[in-house]
Protein backbone atom coordinates (compact mmCIF):
# COMPACT_ATOMS: atom_id res chain seq x y z
CA UNK A 1 0.00 0.00 0.00
CA UNK A 2 1.27 3.35 -0.87
CA UNK A 3 1.60 6.15 2.14
CA UNK A 4 1.11 9.23 2.42
CA UNK A 5 2.31 12.33 4.95
CA UNK A 6 0.30 15.23 5.43
CA UNK A 7 1.61 18.20 7.18
CA UNK A 8 -0.86 19.56 9.63
CA UNK A 9 -4.11 18.60 11.24
CA UNK A 10 -6.00 21.45 10.26
CA UNK A 11 -9.63 20.93 8.53
CA UNK A 12 -8.06 20.70 5.39
CA UNK A 13 -5.67 18.40 6.18
CA UNK A 14 -8.43 15.92 8.31
CA UNK A 15 -10.09 16.20 4.71
CA UNK A 16 -7.28 15.21 2.77
CA UNK A 17 -5.89 12.40 4.67
CA UNK A 18 -9.85 11.20 4.39
CA UNK A 19 -9.84 11.43 0.78
CA UNK A 20 -6.34 9.62 0.57
CA UNK A 21 -7.61 6.96 3.12
CA UNK A 22 -10.38 6.12 0.78
CA UNK A 23 -8.11 5.50 -2.24
CA UNK A 24 -6.24 3.53 -0.65
CA UNK A 25 -3.27 5.30 0.80
CA UNK A 26 -1.72 4.56 3.99
CA UNK A 27 -2.16 7.84 5.71
CA UNK A 28 0.10 9.45 8.76
CA UNK A 29 -0.78 13.38 9.52
CA UNK A 30 1.83 14.98 12.10
CA UNK A 31 0.50 18.05 13.43
CA UNK A 32 2.46 20.56 15.43
CA UNK A 33 0.24 21.02 17.99
CA UNK A 34 -1.28 18.91 20.58
CA UNK A 35 -5.02 18.85 19.02
CA UNK A 36 -6.31 18.41 15.83
CA UNK A 37 -8.43 21.40 14.03
CA UNK A 38 -5.62 24.05 13.51
CA UNK A 39 -8.09 27.11 13.48
CA UNK A 40 -11.06 25.15 14.17
CA UNK A 41 -10.62 24.91 17.73
CA UNK A 42 -12.22 25.08 21.41
CA UNK A 43 -11.34 26.81 23.99
CA UNK A 44 -12.66 27.09 27.77
CA UNK A 45 -12.57 30.11 29.95
CA UNK A 46 -13.86 30.01 33.44
CA UNK A 47 -16.92 28.43 32.57
CA UNK A 48 -17.76 29.62 29.25
CA UNK A 49 -16.91 27.69 26.26
CA UNK A 50 -15.79 29.50 23.15
CA UNK A 51 -14.94 28.61 19.13
CA UNK A 52 -11.89 29.78 18.08
CA UNK A 53 -11.59 30.62 15.10
CA UNK A 54 -14.50 29.92 12.58
CA UNK A 55 -18.33 30.72 13.74
CA UNK A 56 -20.31 30.81 10.61
CA UNK A 57 -21.13 27.56 9.25
CA UNK A 58 -21.88 27.05 5.49
CA UNK A 59 -22.56 24.37 2.96
CA UNK A 60 -22.79 21.61 5.44
CA UNK A 61 -22.99 19.16 2.86
CA UNK A 62 -19.27 19.18 1.78
CA UNK A 63 -18.93 18.05 5.60
CA UNK A 64 -21.89 15.05 4.75
CA UNK A 65 -20.09 13.84 1.71
CA UNK A 66 -16.99 12.82 3.62
CA UNK A 67 -18.83 10.44 5.76
CA UNK A 68 -20.93 9.31 2.79
CA UNK A 69 -17.46 8.84 1.66
CA UNK A 70 -17.22 5.84 3.76
CA UNK A 71 -20.80 4.86 3.84
CA UNK A 72 -21.44 5.64 6.91
CA UNK A 73 -24.49 8.48 8.28
CA UNK A 74 -22.72 11.45 8.81
CA UNK A 75 -25.89 12.14 11.52
CA UNK A 76 -23.71 9.62 13.70
CA UNK A 77 -21.09 11.62 13.85
CA UNK A 78 -22.22 14.98 13.47
CA UNK A 79 -25.56 17.19 13.23
CA UNK A 80 -26.48 20.60 12.97
CA UNK A 81 -29.66 22.27 12.15
CA UNK A 82 -30.42 25.24 9.54
CA UNK A 83 -30.68 28.89 11.00
CA UNK A 84 -33.78 30.71 10.81
CA UNK A 85 -32.00 34.28 11.27
CA UNK A 86 -28.61 34.87 9.14
CA UNK A 87 -27.41 37.67 11.29
CA UNK A 88 -28.36 40.82 13.03
CA UNK A 89 -27.44 44.00 12.05
CA UNK A 90 -27.03 47.24 13.81
CA UNK A 91 -26.16 50.93 12.59
CA UNK A 92 -25.60 53.43 15.09
CA UNK A 93 -29.02 55.61 14.48
CA UNK A 94 -30.91 52.88 15.78
CA UNK A 95 -31.58 51.02 12.38
CA UNK A 96 -31.91 47.16 12.80
CA UNK A 97 -32.10 44.44 10.51
CA UNK A 98 -32.32 40.97 10.86
CA UNK A 99 -31.68 39.20 7.80
CA UNK A 100 -33.74 36.32 7.37
CA UNK A 101 -32.42 32.78 5.97
CA UNK A 102 -35.64 32.58 3.60
CA UNK A 103 -34.35 35.11 0.66
CA UNK A 104 -37.71 35.69 -0.45
CA UNK A 105 -38.60 37.25 3.04
CA UNK A 106 -35.01 38.43 3.32
CA UNK A 107 -36.31 40.46 0.31
CA UNK A 108 -39.09 41.66 1.68
CA UNK A 109 -37.84 42.41 4.43
CA UNK A 110 -34.59 44.44 3.23
CA UNK A 111 -37.02 46.66 0.64
CA UNK A 112 -38.80 47.79 3.38
CA UNK A 113 -36.34 48.59 6.19
CA UNK A 114 -34.11 50.02 3.29
CA UNK A 115 -36.35 51.35 1.21
CA UNK A 116 -35.56 49.55 -2.13
CA UNK A 117 -37.68 48.09 -4.75
CA UNK A 118 -38.07 43.98 -4.09
CA UNK A 119 -37.49 43.86 -7.75
CA UNK A 120 -33.99 45.19 -7.80
CA UNK A 121 -33.11 43.30 -4.74
CA UNK A 122 -34.46 39.84 -6.46
CA UNK A 123 -32.22 40.45 -9.69
CA UNK A 124 -29.46 41.09 -7.91
CA UNK A 125 -29.75 38.00 -5.38
CA UNK A 126 -30.31 36.46 -8.82
CA UNK A 127 -27.39 37.91 -10.59
CA UNK A 128 -25.58 36.47 -7.79
CA UNK A 129 -26.70 32.74 -8.34
CA UNK A 130 -26.11 33.05 -12.05
CA UNK A 131 -22.40 33.71 -11.41
CA UNK A 132 -22.07 31.15 -8.56
CA UNK A 133 -23.73 28.80 -10.80
CA UNK A 134 -21.33 29.98 -13.66
CA UNK A 135 -18.52 29.38 -11.84
CA UNK A 136 -17.98 27.37 -8.83
CA UNK A 137 -17.25 24.20 -11.38
CA UNK A 138 -14.16 26.18 -12.74
CA UNK A 139 -12.72 28.16 -9.73
CA UNK A 140 -13.67 25.82 -6.96
CA UNK A 141 -14.14 22.07 -7.46
CA UNK A 142 -11.21 21.73 -10.26
CA UNK A 143 -7.68 22.73 -9.99
CA UNK A 144 -7.10 26.31 -12.33
CA UNK A 145 -3.99 25.36 -13.28
CA UNK A 146 -4.02 22.24 -15.82
CA UNK A 147 -4.84 22.20 -19.16
CA UNK A 148 -7.92 20.15 -18.51
CA UNK A 149 -10.30 22.58 -16.85
CA UNK A 150 -9.91 24.94 -19.43
CA UNK A 151 -11.48 22.44 -22.02
CA UNK A 152 -14.38 21.63 -20.22
CA UNK A 153 -17.64 22.73 -21.25
CA UNK A 154 -18.50 24.82 -18.05
CA UNK A 155 -15.29 26.73 -18.85
CA UNK A 156 -16.41 27.45 -22.06
CA UNK A 157 -19.78 29.00 -20.55
CA UNK A 158 -18.04 30.91 -17.93
CA UNK A 159 -16.02 32.53 -20.47
CA UNK A 160 -18.52 33.05 -22.87
CA UNK A 161 -20.30 35.15 -19.61
CA UNK A 162 -17.39 37.11 -18.58
CA UNK A 163 -19.30 40.45 -19.25
CA UNK A 164 -21.62 39.20 -16.45
CA UNK A 165 -19.25 38.15 -13.78
CA UNK A 166 -18.49 42.23 -12.84
CA UNK A 167 -14.55 41.46 -13.08
CA UNK A 168 -13.88 44.83 -13.98
CA UNK A 169 -15.57 46.80 -11.24
CA UNK A 170 -14.98 45.96 -7.49
CA UNK A 171 -17.76 44.86 -5.22
CA UNK A 172 -18.34 48.20 -3.63
CA UNK A 173 -18.93 50.03 -7.16
CA UNK A 174 -21.37 46.99 -8.18
CA UNK A 175 -23.05 47.58 -4.50
CA UNK A 176 -23.34 51.68 -5.22
CA UNK A 177 -24.56 50.90 -9.09
CA UNK A 178 -27.39 48.56 -7.86
CA UNK A 179 -28.49 50.17 -4.43
CA UNK A 180 -29.45 53.38 -3.23
CA UNK A 181 -29.56 52.97 0.43
CA UNK A 182 -25.88 53.41 1.86
CA UNK A 183 -27.12 50.43 4.38
CA UNK A 184 -27.39 48.22 1.73
CA UNK A 185 -24.66 48.88 -0.32
CA UNK A 186 -22.27 48.47 3.51
CA UNK A 187 -24.50 44.82 4.13
CA UNK A 188 -23.47 43.38 0.60
CA UNK A 189 -19.74 45.01 1.18
CA UNK A 190 -19.57 43.09 4.17
CA UNK A 191 -19.34 39.97 2.36
CA UNK A 192 -15.71 40.73 0.81
CA UNK A 193 -14.30 40.28 4.60
CA UNK A 194 -15.40 36.52 3.98
CA UNK A 195 -12.20 36.03 2.07
CA UNK A 196 -10.30 38.94 4.57
CA UNK A 197 -10.71 41.47 1.37
CA UNK A 198 -11.94 44.61 1.13
CA UNK A 199 -14.70 45.63 -0.80
CA UNK A 200 -13.06 48.25 -1.86
CA UNK A 201 -10.65 46.69 -4.26
CA UNK A 202 -11.90 42.93 -4.64
CA UNK A 203 -13.97 42.38 -7.61
CA UNK A 204 -17.57 42.34 -8.33
CA UNK A 205 -17.49 38.93 -8.97
CA UNK A 206 -17.46 38.28 -4.74
CA UNK A 207 -21.06 39.60 -4.80
CA UNK A 208 -21.32 35.27 -5.03
CA UNK A 209 -20.76 35.12 -1.92
CA UNK A 210 -24.02 36.08 -0.47
CA UNK A 211 -25.80 33.21 -2.78
CA UNK A 212 -24.16 31.03 -0.56
CA UNK A 213 -26.05 32.51 3.18
CA UNK A 214 -28.92 33.50 1.20
CA UNK A 215 -29.89 30.38 -0.83
CA UNK A 216 -27.78 27.21 0.67
CA UNK A 217 -28.46 28.82 4.33
CA UNK A 218 -25.99 29.16 7.59
CA UNK A 219 -26.32 26.32 9.81
CA UNK A 220 -25.05 25.81 13.15
CA UNK A 221 -22.96 22.51 14.71
CA UNK A 222 -24.79 20.86 17.31
CA UNK A 223 -21.49 20.87 19.85
CA UNK A 224 -20.09 24.11 18.56
CA UNK A 225 -17.99 24.97 15.42
CA UNK A 226 -15.27 22.46 17.04
CA UNK A 227 -17.59 19.76 16.19
CA UNK A 228 -16.84 19.59 12.19
CA UNK A 229 -13.00 19.13 13.27
CA UNK A 230 -13.61 16.65 15.93
CA UNK A 231 -16.07 14.82 14.30
CA UNK A 232 -14.10 14.65 10.53
CA UNK A 233 -10.79 13.41 12.88
CA UNK A 234 -12.97 11.07 14.83
CA UNK A 235 -14.10 9.45 11.61
CA UNK A 236 -10.32 9.56 9.92
CA UNK A 237 -8.96 7.79 12.76
CA UNK A 238 -11.62 5.03 12.79
CA UNK A 239 -10.93 4.88 8.65
CA UNK A 240 -7.14 3.96 10.12
CA UNK A 241 -5.00 7.27 9.26
CA UNK A 242 -2.80 8.28 11.95
CA UNK A 243 -2.33 11.24 13.96
CA UNK A 244 0.64 12.46 15.15
CA UNK A 245 0.56 15.20 17.72
CA UNK A 246 3.18 17.88 19.28
CA UNK A 247 5.37 16.49 16.21
CA UNK A 248 6.33 19.55 13.73
CA UNK A 249 7.94 19.13 10.31
CA UNK A 250 11.15 20.81 10.10
CA UNK A 251 12.14 19.82 6.31
CA UNK A 252 10.44 17.85 2.95
CA UNK A 253 13.33 16.20 1.59
CA UNK A 254 13.52 16.27 -2.10
CA UNK A 255 15.32 13.63 -4.45
CA UNK A 256 15.72 14.30 -7.93
CA UNK A 257 13.41 16.71 -7.96
CA UNK A 258 10.17 14.62 -6.05
CA UNK A 259 9.32 14.83 -2.52
CA UNK A 260 10.37 11.90 -0.41
CA UNK A 261 9.64 12.04 2.57
CA UNK A 262 9.54 14.82 5.72
CA UNK A 263 11.93 15.46 8.79
CA UNK A 264 9.66 16.12 11.88
CA UNK A 265 11.12 17.10 15.29
CA UNK A 266 11.26 12.98 16.11
CA UNK A 267 12.05 11.21 13.26
CA UNK A 268 12.66 10.87 9.21
CA UNK A 269 9.42 9.53 7.39
CA UNK A 270 9.59 8.40 3.83
CA UNK A 271 6.16 8.69 1.65
CA UNK A 272 5.22 8.03 -1.55
CA UNK A 273 3.27 11.31 -1.33
CA UNK A 274 3.71 14.27 0.64
CA UNK A 275 0.51 16.72 1.05
CA UNK A 276 1.15 20.74 3.07
CA UNK A 277 -1.68 21.72 5.16
CA UNK A 278 0.52 24.41 6.11
CA UNK A 279 0.15 27.69 4.97
CA UNK A 280 2.22 28.00 1.87
CA UNK A 281 4.34 30.58 2.78
CA UNK A 282 5.77 28.79 5.55
CA UNK A 283 5.86 25.54 3.80
CA UNK A 284 8.54 27.42 0.88
CA UNK A 285 10.59 29.34 3.80
CA UNK A 286 10.70 26.73 6.19
CA UNK A 287 10.11 22.94 4.36
CA UNK A 288 11.40 23.81 1.28
CA UNK A 289 14.58 26.10 2.09
CA UNK A 290 16.62 24.90 -0.64
CA UNK A 291 13.80 24.46 -3.51
CA UNK A 292 12.85 27.34 -5.90
CA UNK A 293 10.37 29.28 -4.66
CA UNK A 294 7.15 30.73 -6.37
CA UNK A 295 8.18 34.19 -5.81
CA UNK A 296 4.99 36.11 -7.34
CA UNK A 297 2.51 33.86 -5.06
CA UNK A 298 4.33 34.46 -1.99
CA UNK A 299 4.67 37.68 -2.08
CA UNK A 300 0.99 38.38 -2.87
CA UNK A 301 -0.57 40.71 -0.12
CA UNK A 302 -2.14 38.57 2.94
CA UNK A 303 -6.03 38.77 3.49
CA UNK A 304 -6.77 40.66 7.15
CA UNK A 305 -6.55 39.27 10.53
CA UNK A 306 -8.58 39.17 13.30
CA UNK A 307 -8.30 40.70 16.98
CA UNK A 308 -10.98 38.70 19.02
CA UNK A 309 -12.06 39.30 22.77
CA UNK A 310 -13.46 36.23 24.21
CA UNK A 311 -15.63 37.33 26.99
CA UNK A 312 -18.16 35.85 29.65
CA UNK A 313 -21.05 38.48 29.66
CA UNK A 314 -22.76 38.05 33.31
CA UNK A 315 -26.79 38.75 31.60
CA UNK A 316 -28.42 37.68 28.25
CA UNK A 317 -29.08 40.26 25.40
CA UNK A 318 -32.45 38.92 23.45
CA UNK A 319 -31.71 41.19 20.84
CA UNK A 320 -29.03 39.53 19.72
CA UNK A 321 -28.64 36.32 18.02
CA UNK A 322 -26.29 34.09 16.77
CA UNK A 323 -24.25 36.31 14.19
CA UNK A 324 -24.18 40.07 15.18
CA UNK A 325 -23.16 42.97 13.28
CA UNK A 326 -22.53 46.71 14.87
CA UNK A 327 -21.04 48.57 11.42
CA UNK A 328 -18.53 51.11 11.35
CA UNK A 329 -19.62 54.63 10.27
CA UNK A 330 -17.38 54.87 7.88
CA UNK A 331 -16.74 51.49 6.77
CA UNK A 332 -14.22 52.85 3.19
CA UNK A 333 -11.59 54.24 6.26
CA UNK A 334 -12.47 51.37 8.01
CA UNK A 335 -10.36 48.97 5.45
CA UNK A 336 -8.17 51.66 4.36
CA UNK A 337 -6.61 51.30 7.95
CA UNK A 338 -6.82 47.98 7.18
CA UNK A 339 -5.06 47.58 4.14
CA UNK A 340 -3.47 50.82 3.61
CA UNK A 341 -1.88 52.02 6.98
CA UNK A 342 -2.40 48.32 8.56
CA UNK A 343 -3.81 50.17 11.67
CA UNK A 344 -6.88 49.54 13.23
CA UNK A 345 -9.50 52.12 12.87
CA UNK A 346 -11.17 54.09 15.68
CA UNK A 347 -14.88 52.62 14.86
CA UNK A 348 -14.45 49.20 13.43
CA UNK A 349 -17.26 47.02 12.84
CA UNK A 350 -17.87 45.16 15.41
CA UNK A 351 -18.96 41.19 15.48
CA UNK A 352 -20.44 39.03 18.11
CA UNK A 353 -21.00 35.40 18.06
CA UNK A 354 -22.51 34.31 20.70
CA UNK A 355 -23.04 30.51 20.85
CA UNK A 356 -24.83 29.86 23.77
CA UNK A 357 -27.93 30.91 21.81
CA UNK A 358 -28.18 27.80 20.70
CA UNK A 359 -25.64 25.74 23.15
CA UNK A 360 -27.05 26.69 26.78
CA UNK A 361 -24.17 24.68 28.38
CA UNK A 362 -21.58 27.08 26.52
CA UNK A 363 -22.30 29.66 29.47
CA UNK A 364 -23.69 29.56 33.07
CA UNK A 365 -27.22 30.15 32.79
CA UNK A 366 -28.60 33.53 32.56
CA UNK A 367 -24.84 34.58 31.07
CA UNK A 368 -23.99 34.27 27.57
CA UNK A 369 -20.28 33.74 25.56
CA UNK A 370 -19.72 36.55 23.47
CA UNK A 371 -16.81 35.81 20.50
CA UNK A 372 -16.04 39.88 20.13
CA UNK A 373 -14.28 40.24 16.77
CA UNK A 374 -12.89 42.97 14.33
CA UNK A 375 -10.89 43.00 11.45
CA UNK A 376 -7.29 43.94 11.41
CA UNK A 377 -4.40 43.70 9.63
CA UNK A 378 -1.79 41.26 9.52
CA UNK A 379 0.79 41.14 11.96
CA UNK A 380 4.07 43.63 10.19
CA UNK A 381 5.28 44.26 13.62
CA UNK A 382 3.22 46.62 15.21
CA UNK A 383 2.81 48.00 18.73
CA UNK A 384 0.19 45.22 19.31
CA UNK A 385 -0.29 45.52 23.04
CA UNK A 386 -1.23 49.73 22.42
CA UNK A 387 -3.23 48.90 19.37
CA UNK A 388 -5.39 46.18 21.63
CA UNK A 389 -5.82 48.31 24.96
CA UNK A 390 -7.31 51.11 22.10
CA UNK A 391 -9.42 48.45 20.59
CA UNK A 392 -11.07 47.25 23.45
CA UNK A 393 -11.60 51.05 24.78
CA UNK A 394 -13.52 51.45 20.87
CA UNK A 395 -15.42 48.40 20.48
CA UNK A 396 -16.77 48.71 24.03
CA UNK A 397 -17.81 52.14 23.08
CA UNK A 398 -19.59 51.16 20.34
CA UNK A 399 -21.45 48.17 21.83
CA UNK A 400 -22.97 50.26 24.80
CA UNK A 401 -24.12 52.70 21.91
CA UNK A 402 -25.97 50.56 20.18
CA UNK A 403 -27.02 48.24 23.18
CA UNK A 404 -27.63 51.61 25.72
CA UNK A 405 -25.75 49.09 28.16
CA UNK A 406 -22.50 49.97 29.97
CA UNK A 407 -21.34 46.07 29.70
CA UNK A 408 -17.27 46.87 31.45
CA UNK A 409 -19.08 45.83 34.37
CA UNK A 410 -20.81 42.75 33.20
CA UNK A 411 -17.24 41.12 31.84
CA UNK A 412 -16.87 38.44 34.04
CA UNK A 413 -14.30 36.34 31.84
CA UNK A 414 -11.86 37.55 29.27
CA UNK A 415 -9.23 35.94 26.79
CA UNK A 416 -7.70 37.41 23.32
CA UNK A 417 -6.32 36.67 20.57
CA UNK A 418 -4.52 38.71 18.31
CA UNK A 419 -2.35 38.11 14.74
CA UNK A 420 0.82 37.24 16.55
CA UNK A 421 -1.59 34.52 18.15
CA UNK A 422 -2.98 33.20 15.14
CA UNK A 423 0.08 33.14 13.58
CA UNK A 424 2.14 31.23 16.58
CA UNK A 425 -0.88 28.51 16.96
CA UNK A 426 -1.25 27.47 13.83
CA UNK A 427 1.69 29.45 11.34
CA UNK A 428 -0.19 31.32 9.22
CA UNK A 429 2.02 34.10 7.71
CA UNK A 430 1.22 37.43 9.28
CA UNK A 431 -1.65 35.94 11.25
CA UNK A 432 -4.17 36.21 7.83
CA UNK A 433 -6.91 34.34 8.03
CA UNK A 434 -7.97 33.17 4.29
CA UNK A 435 -3.94 33.12 3.03
CA UNK A 436 -3.57 36.14 0.60
CA UNK A 437 -5.90 38.66 -0.16
CA UNK A 438 -8.42 38.37 -2.75
CA UNK A 439 -7.83 42.30 -3.26
CA UNK A 440 -7.18 42.40 -6.96
CA UNK A 441 -9.66 40.24 -9.95
CA UNK A 442 -6.15 38.38 -11.13
CA UNK A 443 -5.85 36.96 -7.13
CA UNK A 444 -7.95 33.37 -7.72
CA UNK A 445 -5.18 32.75 -10.40
CA UNK A 446 -2.51 33.67 -8.17
CA UNK A 447 -3.22 31.30 -5.41
CA UNK A 448 -0.79 28.45 -5.25
CA UNK A 449 -2.14 25.36 -7.51
CA UNK A 450 -2.83 22.21 -5.35
CA UNK A 451 0.49 20.80 -6.73
CA UNK A 452 3.97 21.43 -6.94
CA UNK A 453 5.15 22.08 -10.49
CA UNK A 454 8.41 21.21 -10.25
CA UNK A 455 8.56 18.98 -7.17
CA UNK A 456 6.49 15.42 -8.28
CA UNK A 457 4.80 13.89 -5.95
CA UNK A 458 4.31 17.20 -3.21
CA UNK A 459 0.19 18.91 -2.83
CA UNK A 460 -0.95 21.57 -1.21
CA UNK A 461 -4.39 21.83 0.81
CA UNK A 462 -5.65 24.21 2.96
CA UNK A 463 -7.05 27.95 3.45
CA UNK A 464 -3.71 29.15 1.95
CA UNK A 465 -3.67 28.04 -1.65
CA UNK A 466 -6.47 27.30 -4.28
CA UNK A 467 -9.49 27.31 -3.78
CA UNK A 468 -9.17 29.74 -0.95
CA UNK A 469 -9.49 29.94 2.68
CA UNK A 470 -12.61 29.20 4.88
CA UNK A 471 -14.10 25.88 6.23
CA UNK A 472 -16.08 25.12 2.40
CA UNK A 473 -13.28 25.87 0.51
CA UNK A 474 -10.71 24.03 2.35
CA UNK A 475 -12.77 21.10 2.54
CA UNK A 476 -12.76 21.92 -1.70
CA UNK A 477 -8.53 21.52 -1.70
CA UNK A 478 -8.75 18.61 -0.40
CA UNK A 479 -11.04 16.67 -2.73
CA UNK A 480 -9.08 18.44 -5.34
CA UNK A 481 -5.89 17.06 -4.57
CA UNK A 482 -7.49 13.29 -3.67
CA UNK A 483 -8.13 13.88 -7.32
CA UNK A 484 -4.65 14.91 -8.37
CA UNK A 485 -2.47 12.29 -6.71
CA UNK A 486 -2.24 9.15 -8.63
CA UNK A 487 -4.17 6.40 -8.24
CA UNK A 488 -3.91 3.25 -6.59
P1 LIG B 1 -5.21 25.55 9.70
O1 LIG B 1 -6.45 25.61 10.51
O2 LIG B 1 -4.55 26.78 9.30
O3 LIG B 1 -4.26 24.53 10.33
C1 LIG B 1 -2.97 24.25 9.87
C2 LIG B 1 -2.39 23.21 10.80
O4 LIG B 1 -1.07 22.91 10.39
C3 LIG B 1 -2.31 23.71 12.25
O5 LIG B 1 -2.90 22.78 13.10
C4 LIG B 1 -0.82 23.84 12.49
O6 LIG B 1 -0.44 23.60 13.84
C5 LIG B 1 -0.28 22.78 11.56
N1 LIG B 1 1.11 23.04 11.20
C6 LIG B 1 1.65 24.20 10.75
N2 LIG B 1 2.96 24.05 10.53
C7 LIG B 1 3.27 22.75 10.84
C8 LIG B 1 4.47 21.99 10.81
N3 LIG B 1 5.63 22.51 10.41
N4 LIG B 1 4.42 20.69 11.19
C9 LIG B 1 3.24 20.13 11.59
N5 LIG B 1 2.09 20.82 11.65
C10 LIG B 1 2.09 22.11 11.27
N6 LIG B 1 -13.84 30.18 8.02
C11 LIG B 1 -15.15 29.94 7.84
O7 LIG B 1 -15.54 29.09 7.01
N7 LIG B 1 -16.10 30.61 8.58
C12 LIG B 1 -15.75 31.53 9.52
O8 LIG B 1 -16.61 32.10 10.19
C13 LIG B 1 -14.38 31.81 9.71
N8 LIG B 1 -13.98 32.70 10.66
C14 LIG B 1 -12.67 32.72 11.05
C15 LIG B 1 -12.31 33.44 12.19
C16 LIG B 1 -11.01 33.38 12.67
C17 LIG B 1 -10.66 34.15 13.91
C18 LIG B 1 -10.05 32.59 12.00
C19 LIG B 1 -8.65 32.48 12.54
C20 LIG B 1 -10.39 31.93 10.82
C21 LIG B 1 -11.70 31.97 10.35
N9 LIG B 1 -12.11 31.26 9.21
C22 LIG B 1 -13.43 31.08 8.95
C23 LIG B 1 -11.11 30.64 8.32
C24 LIG B 1 -10.92 29.17 8.63
O9 LIG B 1 -10.70 29.00 9.99
C25 LIG B 1 -9.71 28.66 7.88
O10 LIG B 1 -9.79 28.96 6.49
C26 LIG B 1 -9.54 27.15 8.02
O11 LIG B 1 -9.87 26.69 9.29
C27 LIG B 1 -8.09 26.85 7.68
O12 LIG B 1 -7.88 25.49 7.69
P2 LIG B 1 -6.55 24.85 7.11
O13 LIG B 1 -6.87 23.49 6.67
O14 LIG B 1 -5.93 25.77 6.12
O15 LIG B 1 -5.58 24.70 8.34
Amino acid sequence: MPNAIVIGAGIGGIATALRLNKIGYDVTVLEANSYPGGKLYTKDVHGYRFDLGPSLFTMPHLVDELFTLFDIDPKSFFEYSKKEVICNYFWEDGTTFSANGDSDVFIKEAAKTFGESESHLKSYVNSNTKKYDLTSSLFLEKSLHKASTYLSVDTIKAILQIGKLDVDITLNALNEKTFQSAKLVQLFNRFATYNGSSPYQTPGIMSMIPHLEMNYGTFFPKGGMVQISKSLYELAVRQGVTFKFNEKVNHIKVEQNKAIGVASTKRDYMADITVSNMDIFPTYKNLLQDQSHPTKVLEQERSSSALIFYWGISREFPELDLHNIFFSENYQEEFSAIFEKRTIFKDPTVYINITSKEEKVDAPEGHENWFVMINVPGNYGQDWEQLKTEARIHIISKINKILGVDIEPLIMAEHILDPIGIERDTSSYRGSLYGAASNSKFAAFLRHPNFSNSIKNLYFCGGSVHPGGGIPLCLLSAKIVGDLVPKV
